[in-house]
Parts: C-alpha cells; sequence; structure tokens
C-alpha cells in the first residue's frame, strides 16, 4: 500500500515514509492510494475479534509486509491496546473491550472512546503512534523532538503516549495559566525526562504561532530533528478506523444491518476515519457531523460552502476541544468527494489557502455528499447543558459537553429503525466546571485520579519568544 497526496504532486510513499512527517511537500494530506476492501466474508470472520485482533486485521491491510512485518505490527498492536492502557471504564463495563459500547434505550448508544491515560479519544490513536513511533526510529537509527502547542487534549495525549519512549523528546507549548486545573495537572505532573512542558505567557495562538515559526526555520528544523504530532498525521487516522468495526460489530447482529455514527467534530480526524470506515465497505448509514458554536462544518454539508473562520471569529466554548477555525483534515473528504481528482482539489484550496472560501455547489458536487452518508448538525452551551441534565435523568449517564454536543445533534437526526452510536470522545472529569454547571454536582473522578492536582509539577514558564524557545529546544536536545 503506497500513500499519495490530496493535491497529486508529491511522490507515493510507503505507510512507515509518511509515518513522522505531516503535510504532503505539495501541501496536500496523505491518503492511501485505493482504499482495502472488506467483504462479507471478511466481516463475518471480524465479528466477535477483540480490539488488539480488529486493529491488526485493519492496519494490517493498510501497512505493507516489506514495510513493517506482521509480526513486528501484531507485537506493536498487542502493546497498545491493553485493558491496563484504557482503564477508566464506567462501572459495569469490561475494560478488555477497550471501547466498551452503553445501551442508552432502543437504537441508542455510547460508544466509550475515552477510558485511555488522559480520558480523551486522541488515547486510541496516539498510543499507538508512541508505539510506532519508537519502533520506526529505531529500525532507522533516528531520533525526533516532537514540538507541539496544546489548549489541553492533544499535548496530554501525546506526552502520555511518548513517556518514556526511546528516541523520542518532547516539547509542548501551552498558554501559561489558560488550562483547566486537572489538565494542566495531567500534563505537568509527568516526571519523565523525555518530556518538556513549557508554559507560554500568553494564549493558545501565541504558542501555535511560536510552533509555525521554528517549523519554518527549515534549517533549525532539520538540524535538531523537529517533528510534530498533529491531527493530520495519517496513523492517528488509520488507528481511528478501528473502533468503527468495533461499534459496528457490538451494536448488530449481522452484516445486512446498518449503524449511524454520531462524531463531536472539530478537525474532521475523528469522523474522517469513519468515512475512511465506510469507504472500506463497513455497513454504516449516517455520518453525523456534530459541531458547537464553532459550526465551519455545519455550514458545509448543509450549505456546500466551506469558509474557514478567523481566530476573531472562532468561539471559545465549554467543548473547548471543539473550538476549531478550520477543520484541518476536511481535504480528505473532499478529495474523495472529488472523485480523487488532485486538480479540482489544488483549485478548492488555492482560494481557502489565500484566506477565502469555497462553494461545492459551483462544482456540482453538493448532490453527491448525500451518497456519503454525511449529515450534520450544531449545539451551543445552552443545548450542551439540557442534554447533560436529560441524559443523566433519563439513563442515569453523566456525560462530557462533546459527547453531549454528539448526542445533541444525534437526538435531532436519528432514525428510530437504525442503531445510532454517538461516540464518546471525553470523560465528564476532564470537565469539571461545566458538569457543575449542569447538573450542581461533580462527575465521578476515577481513584487513580484523586488528587492529581496535588501532585508535584515539572515545567517551565518562558515568555511568547520565538528565539528563548529555540535556544531552550538546543539546550535540552
Ligand atoms: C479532539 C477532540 C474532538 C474533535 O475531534 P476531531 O478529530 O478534531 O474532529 C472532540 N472531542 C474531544 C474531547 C476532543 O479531544
Amino acid at each position: 500500500m503506497k500513500y499519495i497526496s490530496t493535491r497529486g504532486q508529491s511522490p507515493a510513499l510507503s505507510f512507515s515514509e509518511i509515518l513522522l512527517g505531516g503535510l504532503a511537500p505539495d501541501g496536500g494530506l496523505y491518503l492511501p492510494e485505493s482504499y482495502p476492501q472488506f467483504s462479507d466474508a471478511d466481516l463475518s470472520a471480524m465479528r466477535g475479534m477483540n480490539y488488539r485482533d480488529l486493529a491488526f486485521t485493519v492496519l494490517s491491510r493498510l501497512i505493507d509486509e516489506q514495510d513493517i512485518p506482521a509480526q513486528d505490527l501484531r507485537t506493536i498492536v498487542d502493546k497498545t491496546y491493553r485493558a491496563e492502557v484504557y482503564c477508566y471504564t464506567r462501572k459495569g463495563q469490561n475494560a478488555e473491550d477497550i471501547t466498551p459500547t452503553l445501551k442508552l434505550e432502543n437504537n441508542l448508544y455510547l460508544l466509550s472512546l475515552s477510558n485511555g491515560p488522559t480520558l480523551a479519544f486522541k488515547d486510541m490513536a496516539m498510543q499507538l503512534l508512541g508505539n510506532l513511533f519508537e519502533y520506526v526510529l529505531a529500525k532507522k537509527g533516528e531520533t525526533t523532538n516532537i514540538l507541539g502547542a496544546t489548549s489541553g487534549d492533544t499535548g496530554s495525549a501525546a506526552e502520555y503516549a511518548m513517556r518514556g519512549k526511546k528516541g523520542v523528546s518532547v516539547f509542548m507549548l501551552s498558554p501559561h495559566q489558560k488550562m483547566s486545573r486537572f489538565q494542566a495537572a495531567q500534563m505537568f505532573s509527568l516526571q519523565d525526562k523525555n518530556i518538556f512542558n513549557i508554559a507560554v505567557k500568553g494564549v493558545f495562538d501565541d504558542a501555535q504561532d511560536i510552533v509555525k515559526a521554528v517549523s519554518n526555520d527549515h534549517a533549525f528544523k532539520a538540524a535538531n530533528k523537529i517533528g510534530a504530532v498533529n491531527s493530520i498525521n495519517w496513523a492517528r487516522v488509520a488507528a481511528q478506523v478501528v473502533y468503527y468495526f468495533k461499534g459496528y460489530f457490538a451494536v448488530t447482529q449481522n452484516n445486512s444491518e446498518k449503524v449511524s455514527f454520531a462524531v463531536p467534530s472539530g478537525n474532521f480526524g475523528n469522523v474522517c476515519a469513519g468515512h475512511i470506515a465506510r469507504m472500506m465497505g463497513l455497513p454504516i448509514d449516517k455520518l453525523v457531523v456534530a459541531t458547537n458554536e464553532n459550526d465551519v462544518l455545519d455550514e458545509f454539508f448543509k450549505t456546500g460552502v466551506y469558509r474557514p473562520r478567523g481566530s476573531a471569529n472562532t468561539y471559545h466554548t465549554s467543548s473547548p476541544s471543539m473550538d476549531i477555525s478550520k477543520a484541518s483534515n476536511f481535504e480528505r473528504f473532499v478529495f474523495d468527494l472529488t472523485g480523487r481528482d488532485a486538480a479540482k482539489v489544488r483549485e478548492l484550496w488555492s482560494s481557502v489557502d489565500a484566506g477565502g472560501a469555497f462553494d461545492i455547489k459551483q462544482a456540482g458536487l453538493f448532490d453527491k455528499i448525500a451518497s456519503y452518508g454525511f449529515v450534520s448538525g450544531s449545539s451551543n452551551h445552552l443545548h450542551r447543558m439540557i442534554v447533560i441534565r436529560e441524559a443523566e435523568a433519563k439513563y442515569g449517564v453523566v456525560i462530557d459537553t462533546h459527547t453531549a454536543d454528539g448526542l445533541k445533534v444525534a437526538l435531532e437526526l436519528r432514525d428510530m429503525n437504525t442503531p445510532m452510536v454517538v461516540l464518546e470522545t471525553a470523560l465528564p472529569i476532564k470537565f469539571e466546571d461545566a458538569i457543575i454547571e449542569a447538573l450542581g454536582h461533580s462527575p465521578e473522578r476515577p481513584e487513580p485520579l484523586q488528587g492529581i492536582e496535588d501532585l508535584p509539577q515539572r515545567f517551565e514558564v518562558m515568555d511568547a519568544d520565538v528565539d528563548a524557545i529555540k535556544a531552550y529546544l538546543v539546550a535540552n536536545t
């Protein structure tokens, strides 16, 4: 299996060749040259597999044997998807399921993706990425210094995935005193020598700008082996495909049944994996894209206009991990929507990359969206509060604010005869203040995380100064 760029002007590469990189050199995103197909017989053989076997079955169709030998992939998958890693299950759920389902009512389910070390779905892919990085770097005899900026979830998932990994250091910038106490405690309490937390005096955008400035200094980047683990990383998307299969088998009896998934969306990484699972032959009916007030994706699926916002029009909401101005993985879907016409994608993104928008109707493609199963809706703070209250009252389940965005839109758009699976993307304790606002009490906190805020913290407070951060990187690598 080779990977090609959505912009069509980069050479095709193998899985491990694109593993450590971000965008393709032509500015596009990587996708498999064709999607592997899972037949009815394949699906029947996969039904009943545990998570590790499913992950191996899906990923081995995306990674060549000559690239990563099957035996090695097997070891990496088995090491990653263990009950001890994804241990923060609700009472009554089985951690061995890795992504357990919870029935709310007839044809309505939660798929728990947030039982990993940082209590958000990003652990599903990032833990695999950590083990893949270590393996590929060792094989190549290389090292990497991951530089990133985070407002909370991505940074902590990356740090917990890379801690103690040979050949990898992580330098994570976060806005000083802007994360929740819980999020800061999660990151800053890590004592591993290869993890460096830098609290930048400023807001998230200041931290992000520093990362961009360092990455644009190509000489510095090469000399200091600077890498990234952002949401466009193909391996992350590939890892996420697996739990759509797991969720599908959990709520169906046979492969003639269809299932819909509702996905709290920001950068379109999670739901893009659902799109790919569907393209591979998984019988998915609808892919429900749920946004918060930052509704750039809802606008696209309703009108055909893709119009990324500026930072002044990007709102800080109570589902902060979905506060995005543009959906960085979205180009992958549009590439498929155009019939994989890279010239068309270049044309559409020439206006987006220049700060503008495009209208898919003008390209004659709007009517094709429905054939990919996509529908959408959006949610706001009041909706989240109501849905969190209703979920507790009706189902006895406390959900987080992001999952509430998903459930709100799922309830609006579901067809009562088709199972609807809402992806649970974070545990409520991660966003405790919003839960207290909705319910008047704190959500349950898993036993091992009691008192995490009181642990000793290890972080550096620095000015939002590119040269100072560069000097810190050099001094610590
Ligand atoms: C990252 C994140 C999302 C958004 O996922 P995308 O892949 O960016 O669409 C939703 N919920 C939570 C809790 C997240 O951390």
